[in-house]
């Protein structure tokens, strides 16, 4: 890419030539005695070009392209502009590219700006029908609350993710059998023996990472919302920058979403969420009240 300011606007160019080919370009300019005057121009190409300083001409990728006070112009790298230009070039070049991040998040801003109606189209369509993105939220909600599935249940669960294993594990004493085998062995005999009695599928979907409320409310809905409300002329690179951020991913962030909804309707299904009342109804340390609560969280899927 390669931006000139002209008269006080961005310009992108697709050509290095038409830098080349300015009237005031030197393409071997003597520094001695010049000052720079100012930063017209900054590029990152895909092939290097030379340093147009002419006790330089290192080939590099990016640069500036600067004006000196007799009105000639060249290109030089970053390390030049320091050595030959000192402070001066420093301060420039910061602002130069401050200016033109401002002018590009702006640009973005007022482009995106058309269309908001398409973005909340697309961001809302995952509130539509049967078990959608609401439904799942809802029930993410529910199941991360140990008030509300109850605290064996959601405390088998935190265990579950956290080895990533959907194995509904129970444990019993050994049996004679096993004593016996741990003495012949010389291994040291178990406390218990843990069993798998049930196994739940997708059991990542428990991770914060797929914390749909986030992702739907911050993430989509809020960065449409932001581009809705901005003034770009009014806001700062820095008040810019998680607008553009928001909008350049908010493809991805439908299609994460859309395929955690997905996940969501075979997590949440009483089939698999019962294979956990096996292990919590087999714990005899586990209160009848606290199973009951997880019970009628599956009921009402
Ligand atoms: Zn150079």
């Amino acid at each position: 890419m390669i931006y000139l300011l002209e008269d006080e606007t961005f310009v992108e160019l697709d050509d290095w030539q038409k830098v080349c080919k300015r009237a005031s370009y030197l393409s071997n300019l003597n520094v001695a005695n010049k000052k720079l005057e100012k930063i017209i121009g900054y590029y990152e190409l895909p092939n290097k070009v030379s340093c147009g300083l002419s006790n330089c001409h290192t080939p590099h990728f990016k640069g500036y392209v600067v004006e000196t006070d007799d009105g000639s112009e060249t290109n030089i790298g970053h390390a030049c502009g320091t050595k030959y230009f000192d402070v001066v070039f420093e301060q420039m070049s910061s602002d130069f590219i401050n200016a033109l991040e401002v002018a590009k998040a702006r640009a973005f801003i007022h482009e995106n700006k058309k269309n908001v109606f398409g973005f909340w189209q697309d961001v809302n369509a995952l509130s539509v029908g049967k078990k959608n993105i609401r439904w799942a939220i809802d029930l993410y909600k529910k199941i991360n609350d140990s008030e509300f599935i109850g605290l064996a249940a959601y405390r088998a669960l935190r265990q579950m993710l956290a080895i990533s294993s959907g194995n509904v594990i129970n444990s019993r004493p050994p049996t004679q059998k096993e004593i016996e085998l741990a003495q012949v062995s010389g291994q040291p005999i178990p406390q218990s023996v843990d069993i798998i009695v049930g196994f739940i599928s997708y059991i990542e979907f428990l991770s914060p990472d797929n914390d749909l409320e986030n992702i739907y409310e911050k993430q989509l809905r809020g960065s449409v919302q932001s581009l809705q409300d901005a003034d770009p002329e009014k806001l700062s690179r820095t008040q810019m920058k998680p607008i553009v951020s928001g909008i350049n991913s908010l493809k991805n962030n439908i299609t994460k979403a859309s395929e955690l909804i997905e996940i969501a309707r075979l997590f949440f299904t009483k089939e698999n969420l019962s294979e956990l009342l096996k292990g919590l109804k087999d714990n005899k340390n586990i209160g009848q009240a606290d199973i009951r609560r997880y019970e009628e969280f599956i009921e009402s899927l």
